[in-house]
């Protein structure tokens, strides 16, 4: 089960992770999980440029390395980078020194393939034991979400996704969706109409 909407007091428990911005007026910030995978980056470049909105993709290291490509596009598009890890890694399950090690990884090939460095980081499942926060605070944006779309979860359909992210979104909401090998064909189906909704509602997508 998916929920879309991050309670307020989930948030409060990790008041240093970053869940929503601060922000007036109808702004909302999108990020895109897990790329760049080819056929998913590409397509969510291309309906972003379509419609002059912004995101912030939240790369696997080891994607970077063999797609770079593709991460130098994010790049020239004028969107955003953050870090995601280099293997994906579950916070729970790993180490402080193996968790550590991974996301410098990470930085590293961002740096090598790019020469991009970050300060935005954000753990994959959304797990991070309380002393990988800590130590990856003083140097990085923790970035969470409060709107989940369930994109990949199929036990919903297409309508629940949509309907799910775009009923949840207020003001400085952060939404996650994923550029994904699983999510690439419902992405295709979901996006534009998630896109479309926010632009004929009048929101506007900035960077974090
Ligand atoms: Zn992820």
């Amino acid at each position: 089960m998916v929920i879309h909407k991050v309670p307020s007091s989930i948030q409060a428990v990790f008041p240093k992770r970053e869940w929503k911005i601060p922000a007036e007026g109808k702004t909302v910030f999108l990020t895109f999980d897990d790329g760049p995978v080819p056929g998913a980056t590409d397509f969510v470049l291309n309906e972003l440029a379509k419609r002059n909105q912004q995101a912030t993709f939240f790369v696997v290291g080891d994607n970077v390395r063999k797609h770079a490509d593709l991460a130098r596009a994010v790049i020239e598009s004028a969107h955003q980078i953050g870090n995601h890890t280099y293997h994906h890694l579950k916070g729970w399950k790993t180490d402080l020194e193996t968790y550590l090690n991974d996301v410098d990884r990470c930085d590293q090939i961002l740096a090598d393939k790019l020469g991009l460095e970050t300060k935005l980081f954000r753990p994959p499942y959304g797990q991070l034991r309380p002393s990988q926060a800590k130590e990856l605070l003083q140097s990085k944006r923790v970035i969470m979400w409060d709107v989940l779309s369930g994109d990949y979860d199929f036990d919903l359909n297409d309508e629940q996704v949509i309907k799910g992210s775009t009923e949840k979104i207020d003001a400085g909401s952060i939404v996650v969706f994923h550029d994904q090998e699983k999510t690439k064909e419902r992405l295709t189906r979901v996006l534009p109409t998630f896109l479309d909704y926010l632009v004929d509602r009048g929101w506007k997508t900035e960077l974090l």
